[in-house]
């Protein structure tokens, strides 16, 4: 390995997933910041009693180090994360979410899209949107071939990101799969199954979608995770498919979700934050 490729994967192992990098909670960042500034402040006039030349050097190093703590672990100050959900209102903690999910300006909705290709039906007899049976039927061989064939998966993800699939590297971590080009994130699944699903319907979707190769990549993502609400049975151990309510605890908040998640192996299919208080009561 290249020493500052080596240095960079030396430096990553130090960082904190659950708190860092995507998963990195702007609240706690800046109230870490504004205790790391103060902590600064305080060294530096207690440095400067005894000696004045050195205050402003101690001040800024404490800083640094501080920061650099920060960019690593995620916080300075342990408990933050608990501190910030239970002492932040929503609304400061919802101002820090208003970044765009997506920069395109994609007006299309992946379920209207699915309804147009005839991928999803209209089904009266259930009075739902059910699968094509064609498509299902199809969607489900392609998943057992996906299963167990981790090279077939990589040159498919490969393909719709259109990058080589060599330079494609998948990470297992607990709810979370995660596919890595160069050092860089890829894409992000909540499991293997959710991606083994997603890499088994483009084979079919290319067909029943004659303009898939012209849609942008989030769209494609997004009609993929639309998708994944409609499987019955998990991608990686054929158990059932439960679609049910949950609550999800990150950094600094509760998140209301409605989750799709295997009843035998626990995989998480699909999430999607729900907003309880607009659903009315039950
Ligand atoms: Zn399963």
């Amino acid at each position: 390995m290249h020493p500052v490729t080596r240095a960079r994967a030396a430096l990553l192992a130090v960082k904190n997933p659950t708190y860092t990098g995507e998963n990195r909670c702007i609240p706690c960042t800046v109230l870490n910041l504004a205790i790391a500034g103060g902590l600064s402040v305080a060294v530096g006039l207690i440095t400067a009693r005894s000696d004045g030349g050195f205050a402003l050097g101690v001040a800024v190093g404490t800083f640094v180090f501080a920061a650099a703590v920060i960019y690593f672990r995620g916080f300075l100050v342990p408990g933050t994360p608990r501190f910030t959900k239970r002492y932040f209102p929503d609304r400061v903690l919802a101002f820090f979410d208003k970044a765009p999910a997506h920069a395109t300006g994609s007006v299309a909705d992946p379920q209207d899209v699915l309804l147009e290709v005839g991928i999803v039906v209209d089904d009266p007899s259930v009075g739902d949107l059910v699968l094509d049976p064609a498509f299902e039927r199809q969607w489900t061989r392609s998943i057992a071939q996906y299963r167990s064939n981790e090279s077939a998966l990589k040159t498919t993800l490969a393909d719709l990101a259109r990058i080589s699939a060599d330079a494609i590297e998948l990470e297992e971590r607990p709810h979370a799969f995660t596919a890595w080009a160069d050092g860089e994130r890829v894409a992000n699944w909540p499991s293997r199954a959710a991606c083994i699903a997603d890499a088994a319907a483009v084979d079919s979707v290319t067909e029943w979608d004659p303009t898939w190769e012209e849609r942008s990549l989030p769209f494609k993502a997004d009609l993929l995770g639309v998708l994944r609400l409609f499987l019955e049975t998990c991608p990686t151990c054929d158990g059932t498919v439960d679609l049910s309510q949950d609550v999800v605890e990150s950094c600094c908040r509760r998140r209301d979700v409605v989750a799709a998640t295997c009843l035998d192996c626990n995989a998480r299919l699909f999430e999607m934050d729900v907003d309880l208080s607009t659903l009315g009561e039950g």
